[in-house]
């Protein structure tokens, strides 16, 4: 029997955000690799005796290494077995889903990539915040605020970009993500919105504004992992603060 793996994304963290195709890949899986972002209920899904493996990595603390995440992927569909990747969000939006594909191609391993609904998109969402918006944002930015040192991002073109800035791991940079924005001219009052665990019970958000944000997220006690939405898109949002978040902005 010919082994395959599924790189499959499970959404924001709402077990009803998955998709049919990541269900049934799941079902019919014999092992699941599953990282720490991704909702535990979807091990609802999988058939008795299935093997789950973990291996999570957030913001650098326990972690299993790329390589070796990547060598038992090959290792297990060599060994003819229907392998499910399991990955937060969308595999292929700051998911080093890239780089598993390349891995498992290289080795002759059957790929099927199964899309999620990334965070960066499903969370703002989830509070009636439309990333993009005929009226105040033609494009939305993708970023992540946890840059390498020496790659920061062109703040200066963000800030004139006249789309949605939306980061992605940018929690624990706020404070460099802020300054950036405001020294290359972005207005104090631009809305912004923070969500925690978005989509999920845990939930925590604050509607609030670039030139607040930092003080507003640290007295809130806000942590990862966070999606943090920057634009005027922010005032439609249906939550406490969107509307003085709108009237400073308007
Ligand atoms: N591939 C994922 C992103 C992985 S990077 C996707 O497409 O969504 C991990 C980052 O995603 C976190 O640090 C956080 O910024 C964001 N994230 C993932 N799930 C989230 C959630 N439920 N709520 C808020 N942010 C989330």
């Amino acid at each position: 029997m010919k082994g395959k793996v599924y790189l499959i994304g499970a959404g924001p963290g709402d077990v009803e955000l998955l998709t049919l195709k990541a269900v049934r890949a799941v079902e019919c899986s014999n092992v699941v690799l599953i990282d720490d972002l991704v909702s535990r209920e979807i091990l609802q899904f999988l058939r008795p005796r299935t093997r789950v493996i973990e291996v999570g990595k957030r913001g650098g603390c326990r972690s299993t290494p790329q390589p070796f995440i990547e060598r038992q992927l090959v290792q297990l569909a060599r060994r003819g077995l229907c392998v499910a990747r399991l990955k937060g969000g969308d595999p292929f939006v700051f998911g080093r889903g890239g780089e598993e594909l390349e891995t498992l191609r290289a080795a002759g391993v059957e790929v099927e990539i199964i899309s999620g609904i990334t965070a960066g998109i499903g969370v703002p969402a989830a509070l009636g915040i439309p990333v993009t918006h005929r009226q105040f944002a033609h494009g939305v930015t993708l970023l992540t605020g946890h840059t390498r040192s020496g790659h920061a991002p062109d703040w200066d073109a963000l800030a004139r970009s006249g789309t949605t800035l939306v980061f992605y791991m940018g929690i624990g940079n706020l404070a460099g993500i802020a300054a950036g924005l405001r020294c290359a001219g972005m207005a104090d009052g631009t809305p912004v919105a923070v969500v925690q665990n978005g989509t999920l019970p845990n939930e925590r958000r604050l509607v609030t504004q670039l030139g607040t944000v930092v003080h507003d997220v640290t007295k809130a006690g806000l942590g990862a992992p966070a999606i943090v939405v920057i634009g005027d898109v922010v005032r439609l949002a249906a939550v406490e603060g969107a509307a003085e978040a709108a009237h400073a902005w308007a």
